[in-house]
């Protein structure tokens, strides 16, 4: 099977990163396909299972994770447990086309340990933990003690950009797409990422 290369998304939670992701799927020419997750979580909205994510029960979660199905996984909230399935990157790569991941900093930190050549380990920051805070009450699609903990773990999460091979400040939501889509471009093209921002 030819291997694509894989092009990691972190960030907290409202940063803007699903944004830009699906505004990188919609670039032809970049040849992406996106790895579904598996979440224990219930569905947000109008998710839909098989498109943003595989939702499928803790009992089946744990079971996946007990026969090594898992490329990566992370209780990434409390009893939330989120997972790259081995499948999923294979079924993409049979295709002939790259992977790009929506996924926590632990998550994409382990893929890029895992395949560090073909992979492009991109950390998307928030203007300001006020700001993520404001984005967070507006989706409107989760608890104020769910939003709590998502901010709580931002902190935690920042303190991770360093260890990507690159940092896209989301300030301005345009700069922060062409940014992203000419990283991308030159890592499929060149198989290494530009310059490092911190
Ligand atoms: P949400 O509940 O907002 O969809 O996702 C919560 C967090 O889990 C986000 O940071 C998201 O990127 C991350 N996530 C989604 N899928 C995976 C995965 O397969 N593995 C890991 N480690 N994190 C994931």
């Amino acid at each position: 099977m030819a291997e694509g290369k894989l092009i990691v998304f972190s960030a907290p939670s409202g940063s803007g990163k699903t944004t830009i992701v699906q505004y990188l799927l919609a670039q032809e020419e970049l040849n992406l396909d996106f790895s579904i997750s598996c979440t224990s979580r219930d569905p947000r909205g109008d998710e839909q299972h098989g498109r943003e994510y595989y939702f499928i029960t803790l009992k089946d979660f744990k079971q996946h994770i007990k026969q090594g199905d898992f490329l990566e996984w992370e209780e990434v909230y409390r009893d939330n447990f989120y997972g790259t399935l081995k499948s999923e990157i294979e079924r993409i790569w049979a295709t002939g086309k790259n992977v790009i991941f929506d996924i926590d900093v632990v998550g994409g930190l382990r893929i890029k340990k895992k395949f560090p050549d073909q992979t492009l380990a991109v950390f998307v920051k928030p203007p300001s933990v006020d700001e993520l805070k404001r984005r967070l009450k507006k989706r409107k699609t989760e608890s104020e003690e769910r939003i709590n903990m998502r901010i709580a773990k931002a902190s935690v999460e920042l303190a991770t950009a360093p260890q990507f091979d690159y940092t896209i400040k989301n300030h301005d939501l345009q700069t922060a797409l062409d940014e992203a889509k000419n990283l991308v471009g030159h890592f499929i093209e060149n198989g290494h990422a530009q310059t490092k921002t911190k």
